[in-house]
């Protein structure tokens, strides 16, 4: 067996398919006489006969050559081609048939391929090769766990150059970006060598989305399809794809989920897509109301078959949907494979139950509106949410407690690299026992955890905040209306991205927090820009690595967990899990309980809100606060009156007390009330001077008074309102007690009206002067 000479394979820059296969014959059918001579040649092959092999390679020149042309152009050497060689003569004996009429399979069944033990294991990239330029199958390689040789394939296939000089083009810009380890040194030319194979072309001008879409659907592990973002963003970035991959979605799949439009009348469907696509809401909420009205169509499905239009709606149909939501459950009317195991008889939460209501309003309303259906009925009013729904529904910022937010601080201000979340990869691969990389540097991760402990700021805001978004405050400025200055460089200003309710801002924040910001965009690799979904402007987000924006959920997901780990706090507390959205609350609360507070209205303007509505609810007095006005305000004190009491302590002695006695005595002021049970009388404010009573001036009480054993103490004795008022408010108030109980009788029996009518009859019947009887 000899080969042809190496053709050339590069003419001016550009590389030529060395292998013309049109001057071969490509008869996939095999005449008696090849059978036969295949039959010896297997025989001569086993036998190492060289001599009968040249013979019968003479005889099957048509099948022979065009292996040994390939084998040329791979370079095989002289031992690998006698092995292919042997293989393929082998397979056609075997199987009866010329490899020209070999499909797919056939090749995929070719023992070089599946059996790791096969002697001609070692020739399978030659074998490939010969599949590649012969049969034009160009995708062999990516076979399950065949992905690794890729890179040696091409080379064999396209010659090293050609290959490296493509592969170093995309790593450079890669590599720019901030790619490194293994991920830039080995997987990346393994999956560019891939797109190459396929496209059959080793240029990267050649390439197109559909080619790199094609290679990531293959068989490929999921960690290795992520490759292919990354590597399309290279290629858009350096001109020759339009844009980047978009991310990769299962059949059946959209918007990463189960396809929405299973289990729903193609109709209804049609609808909500008319809708989808005519609507100007928001991107976010759009998407969100297309899903709610599609799993509404979910619900006619099940239950109204014969409605599957918007014009089809009624107030009756209305009122069925509102009560359905009322009583929808976790999982009710989505695709069967999301539905939550066990969690099928807990009702939803009441704000998704409305959010549902509006999906369905807002449809109906702009599909009338639109003109598309006849007004029949209002949906603003058919839809509005039940009042015991709404009652469920109130803003919740969740504070976080001042000690575990301190120790949040602390973590984050002493934040270390050692700290830092590993990434996938390591700088040998992916063995679980290599030491990780962070996939992130430490000055961009301190710069996201200093604004979000500091900046109060929502995640979304965070995760698109700009390139340059810090402004120093360079020199003293005095405060307008005031004598106080703002010295340069306490506060830098934290340009915010127009967010959900309102437009771009400033705010102030802590020097801590600029400094973290410059020091991360010092050492930020410069990235491509890219579109802003909210606002569509090109923009450079500071947040950005290895041409990536780091996600929203990499703050709750990634960023809190790594600081509750350093703070040795659990990721949750009472109130829920720690979350982006938990700091913003608990630094507004701070800030508007603060020793000197930020009044409602700047901290309206300092959060962003629209209206100061939105910020009571954040500005929420801490309870220590509460509790220090509420001991202030003196309530349980201003509640207490403070009386003296007497003790005879010789009547408790000599036995007089025990014989019924009295021996404790309450100073009403006027005189003493002798009563046990003081606190408990009615008139213990406005005696009524009942029997219990002893006045001053009576031998009784100065008998009492001048007793040695007489002990002084203080009681305290609960108030009603209306004896405080009358203690603390004057004569008014005083009266009106008396007037109140002037018909409730004292401990003794009486009440003030029979005692005083009972007095005024004893002082009509003598005169105390003239000792006669008076009126
Ligand atoms: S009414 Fe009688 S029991 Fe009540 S305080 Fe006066 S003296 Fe004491």
């Amino acid at each position: 067996m000899s080969g042809h000479a190496d053709p050339p394979r590069v003419e001016d820059g550009r590389w030529h398919c060395p292998i013309d296969v049109a001057r071969y014959d490509r008869n996939p059918v095999l005449d008696p006489h090849e059978r036969v001579e295949l039959a010896l040649m297997t025989r001569y092959l086993t036998a190492r006969n060289r001599h009968g092999v040249q013979r019968s390679a003479c005889v099957l020149e048509r099948l022979i050559r065009p292996i040994e042309d390939v084998l040329v152009v791979t370079r095989a050497p002289k031992g690998l081609r006698y092995d292919v060689v042997n293989l393929l003569v082998r397979e056609m004996h075997q199987r009866q048939s010329a490899f020209w009429g070999w499909t797919r399979d056939t090749w995929t069944d070719v023992e070089a391929f599946n059996k790791p033990s096969s002697p001609q294991r070692h020739a399978r990239h030659h074998v490939i090769a010969v599949a590649y330029f012969l049969n034009g199958y160009t995708d062999l390689h990516l076979h399950s766990g065949a992905y690794q040789y890729a890179y040696s394939l091409a080379v064999k296939i396209f010659g090293k150059p050609a290959v490296d000089a493509s592969i170093e083009r995309l790593c450079a810009e890669l590599r720019a970006w901030g790619y490194t380890g293994a991920w830039l040194t080995r997987e990346t030319p393994r999956a560019l060598a891939s797109v190459l194979l396929v496209n059959g072309s080793p240029h990267l001008e050649d390439l197109t989305a559909a080619v790199l879409e094609r290679v990531r659907k293959g068989s490929l592990r999921p960690y290795l399809k992520r490759t292919f973002l990354a590597l399309s963003t290279g290629l858009a970035s350096l001109g020759i794809l339009p844009e980047p991959l978009a991310r990769d979605l299962k059949d059946g799949e959209r918007f990463g989920h189960p396809d929405p439009l299973t289990g729903i009348s193609p109709a209804w469907s049609a609808w909500c897509t008319r809708w989808l696509d005519t609507s100007t809401l928001n991107p976010t909420t759009r998407r969100s109301v297309f899903h709610l009205i599609l799993r509404a169509g979910r619900w006619l499905s099940l239950v109204h078959p014969d409605v599957t239009g918007p014009e089809q709606w009624n107030r009756e149909l209305a009122a069925a949907y509102v009560a359905a939501v009322d009583r929808l459950t976790i999982g009710q009317w989505t695709v069967a494979a999301q539905r939550p195991v066990g969690e099928a008889t807990r009702s939803v939460s009441a704000g998704y139950k409305q959010q549902h209501l509006y999906a369905v309003s807002t449809f109906l309303q702009d599909c009338q509106e639109w003109g598309w259906i006849p007004r029949r009925f209002d949906p603003r009013r058919c839809f509005t949410t039940p009042r015991a729904i709404r009652a469920q529904i109130a803003p919740n910022p969740r504070v976080i407690q001042d000690d575990i937010w301190a120790k949040l601080l602390w973590a984050g201000l002493n934040l270390r690299a050692e700290d830092l979340p590993r990434g996938l990869w390591t700088d040998q691969g992916t063995r679980p026992n290599a030491a990780r990389r962070p996939w992130y540097p430490l000055e961009m991760l301190r710069a996201i955890v200093l604004v979000w402990l500091f900046g109060g700021i929502r995640r979304d805001e965070l995760v698109r905040l700009r390139l340059g978004c810090i402004r120093w405050q360079r020199e003293d400025v005095g405060v307008v209306g005031s004598a106080d200055a703002l010295h340069r460089n306490a506060v830098c200003f934290l340009s915010i991205p127009t967010n959900k309710t309102g437009t771009a801002f400033a705010k102030p924040v802590d020097a801590v927090v600029g400094e973290a910001i410059g020091c991360w965009e010092h050492a930020r690799p410069a990235q491509p820009p890219v579109v802003d979904r909210r606002t569509g402007e090109i923009v450079h987000y500071l947040f950005s690595y290895r041409a990536r924006r780091v996600g929203q959920d990499y703050i709750n997901g990634t960023i809190i967990p790594m600081l509750c780990r350093k703070a040795g706090v659990p990721e949750q507390d009472a109130r829920g899990n720690i979350t982006s959205h938990r700091a913003r609350s608990t630094i507004a609360s701070q800030l508007f309980n603060a020793k000197e507070p930020l009044s409602l209205f700047e901290l309206q303007a300092w959060l962003g809100h629209r209206t100061p509505a939105s910020t009571q609810h954040y500005a929420r007095i801490t309870p220590t606060k509460l509790a220090q006005a509420y001991a202030e305000a003196g309530y349980f004190g201003r509640n207490l009156r403070m009386i003296e009491v007497l003790v005879d302590q010789d009547a408790i002695k000599d036995g007089a007390a025990a014989a019924g006695e009295p021996w404790r005595f309450y100073d009403l002021g006027h005189g003493y009330c002798t009563y046990d049970f003081f606190d408990q009388c009615p008139h213990r404010m406005a005696c009524a001077k009942c029997a219990f009573y002893v006045p001053k001036g009576s031998s009784k009480a100065q008998v009492l008074e001048a007793k040695a054993g007489l002990q002084r103490l203080l009681e305290e004795i609960p108030l009603t309102d209306e004896e405080r008022a009358a203690v603390e408010d004057g004569v008014v108030a005083y009266d009106k007690l008396l007037t109140k109980l002037a018909d409730v009788p004292t401990p003794a029996g009486p009440t003030p009206r029979q005692l005083a009518a009972h007095k005024r009859a004893e002082l009509a019947v003598i005169d105390v002067s003239t000792g006669e009887r008076t009126e």
